[in-house]
């Protein structure tokens, strides 16, 4: 009897109907519903292939072209090619590009540069930070001494005066700037002046604005870092990880140590793949097209919501991600994102700075014109979304609403599919 069951190396997904109802249940998700969730983008069918091919088989250790196993030449051009994209769009002179995840390139570069019981300067996760610079939950957060730096109360904008003087008071080895819930303009040369000053490394995350950096449309953070990080799935638009540059030779095996061994093992191919495939998407002129209608959507978006009684944390928004604070209209994070989502917009709870109100039920909601962009939306469209986000805020309990909504909101979806039914 053979060891294989029937069907081994050709039947797809059908051949277990139970992963495929999941799956297929959500691909219609993502086809009839708005995606506003700030995370998150919608790939090409060329990135979904690379990342989904045999690549998978494959184990790889090491940088290319030095693997501990055999068998590496496909595996090391894909690698080669992707650290060749990475560093050509940025124009980085170095590039890793093995990160599992954003997670996993910030604690490699922590790893790699410094040493056990280091004081970081990184920005306080209810002022907007990313947990993973250093939140008391991780291994971050447990192995070095992290201080906070805040927004300024009036402006909710960073201040460069507390951060020089929270640098010069506590002299840490690494600063670092970029989070998931600050989208204003950042002063890089000002910020590697600091820790020049200080004699710190200068950390940048750019999860949020890497799409935007690649073509010229957000402050460029690259000349003046002594290391960047960020993901590739979200302003990036591809595979699933992350991805670390930096200029100086002297950084390279400490940055490249710190992601392997330090903090992961073997490369997911796969992943390399798809991230190879996204950045040969980003260098192209269309690209940068659609950054720009980010940037317009957002705005419009950001426009409409400020003329309905909501507040705009900061006022605005310099990438393609807004923070909107809800404590005008008397209702929370929680309840609004619930009824969304039950009206067929997805969004995130999030909290606003000083925000009064718990990480539960947070006073604001982060909102993101990435994805929508990305499947034909442009600034009516937006408008049509914030009116939609005016109904439920009108009626968040009501459910004939909030089906209404839903219904208009498929139609709209329909009229800008997303993958071709298979
Ligand atoms: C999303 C994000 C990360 C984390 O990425 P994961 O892939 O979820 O580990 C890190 N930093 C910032 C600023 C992010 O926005």
């Amino acid at each position: 009897m053979s060891t294989l069951h029937h069907g081994y190396f050709t039947a797809g997904l059908d051949a277990d109907p139970e992963l495929a109802a999941a799956i297929r249940g959500e691909e219609s998700r993502q086809a009839d519903g708005i995606e506003l969730i700030a995370s998150e983008n919608i790939v090409s069918r060329l990135v979904l292939e690379a990342q989904g091919s045999v690549l998978t088989n494959k184990t790889v250790e090491g940088p290319a072209y030095a693997r501990y196993y055999g068998g590496a030449e496909f595996a090391d051009a894909i690698e080669a090619l992707a650290i060749e994209r990475a560093r050509r769009l940025f124009g980085a002179r170095f590039a890793n590009v093995q990160p599992h995840s954003g997670s996993n390139a910030n604690a490699g570069v922590f790893l790699g540069l410094l040493k056990l019981g280091d004081t970081v300067l990184s920005m306080n996760v209810a002022a907007g930070g990313h947990i993973s610079h250093g939140h008391p939950a991780t291994l971050t957060g447990r192995d070095y001494s992290i201080i906070r730096y805040g927004v300024n109360r009036e402006t909710e904008r960073l201040d460069l005066d507390e951060i020089r003087d929270l640098a010069r008071e506590h002299a840490p080895r690494m600063i670092v700037a970029g989070g998931s819930a600050y989208f204003r303009a950042m002063d890089f040369a000002a910020l590697r002046a600091i820790a020049d000053e200080v004699g710190a490394y200068l950390m940048v995350d750019m999860a949020h604005f890497a799409g935007l950096v690649a073509t010229g449309l957000y402050p460029d953070p690259v000349p003046h870092a002594h290391v960047v990080t960020t993901t590739t799935y979200k302003s990036l638009r591809g595979a699933r990880g992350g991805l670390v540059l930096w200029n100086d030779p002297a950084l390279s095996d400490r940055i490249n140590y710190g992601i392997f061994p330090g903090v992961q093992g073997s490369v997911m191919l796969h992943a390399v793949a798809g991230k190879a495939a996204c950045l040969g998407e980003a260098l192209r002129p269309e690209f940068r097209a659609y950054n720009e209608a980010v940037l317009a959507n957002a705005r419009a978006l950001a426009q409409a919501l400020g003329a309905q009684n909501v507040r705009i944390v900061s006022g605005g928004t310099d990438m393609g991600l807004m923070l909107v604070d809800l404590t005008p209209r008397g209702l929370t994070g929680e309840i609004v994102a619930k009824a969304l989502e039950h009206a067929g917009l997805a969004v995130n709870k999030n909290q606003i700075p000083f925000d009064p109100r718990p990480p539960e039920a947070p006073s604001g909601l982060r909102l993101s014109s990435n994805a929508g962009t990305t499947r034909g939306f442009g600034t009516a469209e937006f408008a049509t979304i914030a009116g939609w986000i005016e109904r439920v805020m009108q009626a968040p309990q009501d459910a004939a609403t909030l089906a209404e909504v839903k219904d208009e909101v498929v139609a709209l979806c329909r009229a800008f599919p997303i993958y071709p039914e298979r």
